[in-house]
């Protein structure tokens, strides 16, 4: 069966100082809190700091984006390699953010999700709709087209290492919630296209998370849903009391 995975995104939030002390104060709210897996995806320079204050707990590190290229004249970027020394284990690949104010097509999505994978990463893929989409009753079909894209050239092997994150860009930092039925609805679009591009098997095991404003007070709601294996939180995983009320969501 599917385990939950719930994962905070930072996003550009916390110093390396002040990661160590996030950490050390969580560690012990989620303790023995192993009905999911638990994920802190923080910015480059955090990583090691929070990889060191993570060890012997069960909480795992993760990067907020990775280059699709090895090594080489690419300034400012950051290759798979880099993270997993530094301590990564999980990248988030695709986030609406990127996607948005830096270019990101589905194009690169997929690149820097092959060279993730290639490098032992475990890759949190997000995708989602925008407003306009919804409005415009299309949703299942940009959501269907993004996960084709996205994870083209990809083997059903591959996709163990890949958990999707379905965000509507509309609901992300804007304190709008998807209800938990459209979230349900849309992931389970999500699963049907896995279905056909892949197979039912792979199907059933996918990790697929809810993001968008999900916080203490709806995260059981939208946990309960049967499409929905986690979540991928930005405002809530930045104070260890409420990141700590979703886990305990997740192990009702
Ligand atoms: C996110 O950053 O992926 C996100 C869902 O943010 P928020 O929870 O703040 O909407």
């Amino acid at each position: 069966m599917r385990r939950y995975v719930i994962a905070g995104n930072w996003k550009m939030n916390m110093t390396p100082s002040a990661a160590r002390s996030f950490i050390t104060e969580l560690a012990p709210k989620v303790a023995g809190k192993d009905k999911c897996d638990i994920v802190l995806c923080v910015p480059f320079v955090d990583i090691a700091v929070a990889a060191e204050a993570a060890k012997g707990t069960n909480i795992k590190i993760g990067a907020e984006n990775v280059h699709f290229e090895a090594k080489g004249a690419y300034t400012g970027e950051i290759s798979a390699e880099m993270l997993v020394e530094s301590g990564a284990e999980y990248v988030i690949v695709g986030h609406s953010e990127r996607r948005q104010y830096f270019a990101e097509t589905d194009e690169t999505v997929n690149l820097r999700t092959k060279a993730a994978l290639a490098a032992g990463l475990k890759v949190i893929l997000c995708l989602g709709e925008v407003k306009s989409e919804r409005l415009s009753g299309i949703t299942d079909e940009v959501v269907a087209m993004q996960t084709k894209l996205d994870l083209a050239g990809i083997s059903e092997e591959q996709l163990k290492n890949i958990i999707i994150a379905y965000e509507p860009v509309w609901a992300i930092g804007t304190g709008l919630t998807a209800t938990p039925e459209q979230a349900d609805e849309t992931c389970g679009v999500i699963r049907k296209t896995i279905a056909k591009i892949y197979s039912e098997k792979a199907a059933e095991e996918m990790i697929i998370q809810y993001g968008g404003s999900m916080n203490d007070g709806n995260a059981a709601e939208l946990l309960a849903k049967a499409n929905v294996d986690g979540g991928l939180i930005g405002g809530a995983s930045l104070v260890t009391d409420k990141f700590t009320a979703i886990v305990d969501a997740a192990n009702a």
